[in-house]
């Protein structure tokens, strides 16, 4: 199954495979990371791994929330005409048409969470209107890096559906922005009800759970993005929230846990993937 729906409260959360599981170089995700450090991770805990501790296990999923009137998506994914973007395919295993999304929020201006916002220049989810956070549009409007404002973005403003929200917004009853900044400058993650939050790229494998000091070197602010990733690590152990996270394999579902005196990542979906 390309998709995994649970419930959480008064909604439910449909997680989508939106690319196939794949291995990353350990050292290329963590260059400031010494490898030993990796070495005990997999004698700790081996799951998120590879054949070896050189390897970690990499993919993307893209989150659905139905609320009671509202079929919320929580970024886009990769360009869909790419190699390996799945989403689509997800959806319509799901039984969920482009026309039902009412509502898109895009969390990061990365090119895997708002890569998929169109199909030939026009919004991919016709009925929807798509929010962004103002703090992550106005960083993502001149970012020299991240040069796609202008693919991705604009083409949405022009059809005038396109919402410039404050970093805190509620974007639809039950569902609120939180800012969680570092990995790029203005990313909001989501909080859905009173028990459960989406992360926007907060960390990026869940041996970062016992090491929020990690960071990856596509981190914009890397002291900021680990003290935010500190930050909302202590706040779900604290609240048990069901978590979301986009990059880790099981489709990101899972809460913090707790492993010979170490936060540790739990799977609440551990075996049912898509490869
Ligand atoms: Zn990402």
């Amino acid at each position: 199954m390309p998709f995994h729906r649970i419930s959480v409260g008064d909604f439910e959360i449909i997680a989508i495979q939106a690319q196939p599981n794949r291995m990353i170089q350990a050292a290329q995700l963590f260059p400031t990371v010494d490898h030993s450090e990796f070495d005990r991770e997999f004698d700790r805990d081996s799951t998120y791994f590879g054949k070896d501790s050189t390897e970690l296990r990499f993919t993307q999923n893209i989150c659905l929330v139905r609320t009671g009137a509202h079929l919320v998506l929580v970024d886009t994914g990769v360009p869909h005409d790419r190699e390996g973007a799945l989403l689509l395919s997800g959806l319509n295993e799901a039984g969920i048409s482009v026309n039902d999304i009412t509502m898109v929020i895009l969390t990061h201006r990365d090119m895997d969470h708002v890569g998929g916002n169109l199909v030939d220049g026009k919004p991919t989810f016709p009925n929807a209107r798509y929010a962004i956070g103002r703090s992550e549009y106005e960083g993502y409007k001149v970012d020299p890096d991240r040069d796609t404002f202008g693919t991705f973005v604009a083409p949405l403003e022009a059809a005038g559906v396109l919402d410039i929200v404050s970093d805190d917004a509620e974007i639809v009853p039950g569902m609120r922005l939180w800012l969680t900044p570092g990995h790029r400058s203005g990313a909001t993650s989501v909080l859905v009800g009173e028990g459960c939050l989406l992360t926007a790229d907060v960390w990026h494998h869940p041996a970062q759970v016992g090491h929020p000091e990690w960071h990856i070197g596509f981190d914009s602010d890397a002291d900021l993005a680990s003290g935010t990733r500190a930050k909302v690590i202590a706040m779900a152990a604290e609240k048990n929230w069901l978590l979301a996270v986009p990059h880790t394999p099981e489709f990101g579902l899972g809460r913090i846990g707790e492993l010979k005196g170490e936060r540790v990542w739990v799977s609440v979906v551990v075996g049912d993937r898509v490869g």
